[in-house]
């Protein structure tokens, strides 16, 4: 293991003598019976302790898993040393919004992934240190600098959700009059109408508005692009645009059965529960069709509704599953079963309409995911039937997007309906960036975010006249 010199040789075996912590959650039988968030936060001691585990590498594998590039062994360093607003500043530098971010970072399958102590030992608990910082640093009024004045020069950030919020904070901190436009009532998007409460706090994400508020950054709600504002009125009146609206395509089921009461879909569910409108599901038998974060959180959201018991039916195996192993290990604990390899094929209805058994069949994946899904094969003996009273379709069964409102089309798509973009992440609209979902389809936050961050310098070059074109037709 080859390290830099920056640390003494009793530092470069702390990881051997303490092992990898997490930040400490509440117990499941008290979380079950409500909304708020799992994870609670280190203290000061614990994380600086959990931070003296990194070695410091020479070539950091976690800098090079991270999306966002985050020089993660400078901030470890700082942390180590007890200099923790120091080191909130320097995660800032590469990533907007990440108090959001690392709330919701499949961590285990990027950084710490990356983790040369992965081997030995285990991975340094970067994320969790990254959100201990994160909050030490905001909880004191720590935020970070505007680094320029006012340029005079206007952008607008088309929708409110992760990649439009880390926009718009860059250009704020670099000095451009920023408008955010969304046909949402809050800011946020899927942040607080989809992601589960107990793992993102709506609370978090306002804290982040109001900074970019304190900014001057001005949110036009309510407003329907495409409707009531066209691309035509954006390009007219700003400077240029960042377009990250993005409208994810219904779940569905495509089995018999699946037009029976009692099937629901699972972002509608989210969406609902997310304003307060929760079922009381006492004593009913839930199963959920899915694999991913989505179909997680509905799962971990039917078990506070109160359900008597909630499978989750997965097609992977859990080896390739999307979610992280913190929010598996969590939706264990909460009592949530997950059967992977497993999907349904049948639903069967009582005299009433309603679903009452889920006809289940054992799969394993014959292909990888190549972005368009992946070929399954049947297992057999894996069958079975299963009592349901409802069955939450949350699977991503259609890959092909709304179309974009109005004149948005103009901007160009692929045969899935995502936007082409250059490196700039411009589009081929002279001026027009975008990112986040409505380029990538459905995504993780740290990936909308980079590509944000990737916009704003693009337009800060830009409109100070530098070669950026298009280098679509
Ligand atoms: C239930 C759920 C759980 C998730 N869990 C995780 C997780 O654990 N880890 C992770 O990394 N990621 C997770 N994600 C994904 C994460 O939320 C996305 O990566 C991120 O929100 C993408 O941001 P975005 O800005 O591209 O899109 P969005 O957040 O969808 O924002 C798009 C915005 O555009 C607005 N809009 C759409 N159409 C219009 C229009 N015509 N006019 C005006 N505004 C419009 C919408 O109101 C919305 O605010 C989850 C997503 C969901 C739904
Ligand atoms: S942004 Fe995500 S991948 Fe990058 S250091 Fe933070 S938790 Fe890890």
């Amino acid at each position: 293991m080859k390290t830099s010199h920056s640390q003494t040789p009793d530092a470069l075996h702390a990881w051997s003598e303490l092992s990898a912590g997490d930040l400490p959650s509440r117990p499941a039988s008290e979380r079950v019976g409500d909304f708020a968030e799992v994870h609670r936060t280190f203290d000061e001691e614990a994380a600086q302790a959990q931070a003296t585990r990194c070695v410091q590498c020479v070539h950091p594998g976690c800098v090079e898993s991270c999306p966002v590039g985050s020089p993660i062994e400078e901030w470890l360093q700082l942390l180590a040393e007890g200099r923790f607003r120091e080191a909130a500043e320097v995660v800032s530098r590469s990533n907007a919004i990440p108090e959001i971010c690392t709330r919701l970072c499949p961590r285990d399958h990027l950084c710490e992934r990356g983790c040369v102590l992965g081997g030995p030992s285990e991975p340094v608990c970067i994320g969790a240190l990254e959100q201990f910082l994160q909050d030490y640093a905001l909880g004191i009024g720590a935020v970070a600098d505007v680094t320029s004045e006012p340029n005079g020069r206007s952008v607008a950030v088309v929708g409110a959700g992760a990649a439009a919020l880390a926009c718009a904070d860059e250009l704020s901190r670099r000095g451009f009059s920023v408008t955010q436009f969304d046909c949402g009532s809050d800011p946020g998007g899927s942040l607080v109408r989809g992601t589960a409460s107990f793992r993102l706090d709506p609370a978090v994400v306002r804290r982040r508005v109001e900074i970019l508020r304190g900014r001057g950054v001005t949110f036009k709600l309510d407003v329907t692009l495409g409707d009531r504002v066209s691309m035509a009125d954006l390009r007219r009146d700003f400077d240029a645009v960042f377009v990250g609206l993005e409208v994810r395509p219904a779940r569905g089921l495509q089995v018999p059965g699946a037009h029976l009461g009692g099937v629901l879909e699972g972002l509608s569910f989210l969406a609902d529960s997310a304003s307060g409108v929760r079922p009381d599901w006492k004593g009913r038998r839930v199963v959920v069709v899915g694999d991913d974060e989505v179909a997680l959180d509905c799962a971990r959201t039917a078990v506070r509704c109160g359900a008597a018991g909630v499978t989750m039916l997965c097609a992977g195996s859990e080896a390739d599953s999307a979610c992280s192993g913190r929010d598996l290990a969590d939706a264990r604990e909460e009592g949530v079963r997950i059967l992977f390899g497993r999907v349904p094929v049948a639903l069967q209805g009582n005299e009433a309409g309603s679903v009452c058994h889920v006809q289940i069949v054992g799969v394993a994946r014959l292909s990888a995911d190549d972005g368009r899904g992946s070929k399954l094969g049947l297992v057999s003996g894996a069958e079975e039937s299963m009592a349901a009273d409802i069955v939450i379709a949350a699977a991503s069964t259609d890959r092909q997007r709304a179309s974009l409102p109005g004149d948005f089309a103009g901007i160009g798509a692929d045969g899935l309906g995502e936007v082409l973009v250059d490196a700039n992440q411009m589009t081929r609209l002279a001026g027009v960036f975008a990112g986040g979902e409505i380029v990538r389809g459905p995504c993780d936050v740290v990936h909308a975010i980079r590509d944000a961050r990737q916009a704003a310098a693009g337009i800060a070059a830009y409109l100070a006249g530098r070669a950026v074109t298009t280098g679509l037709a």
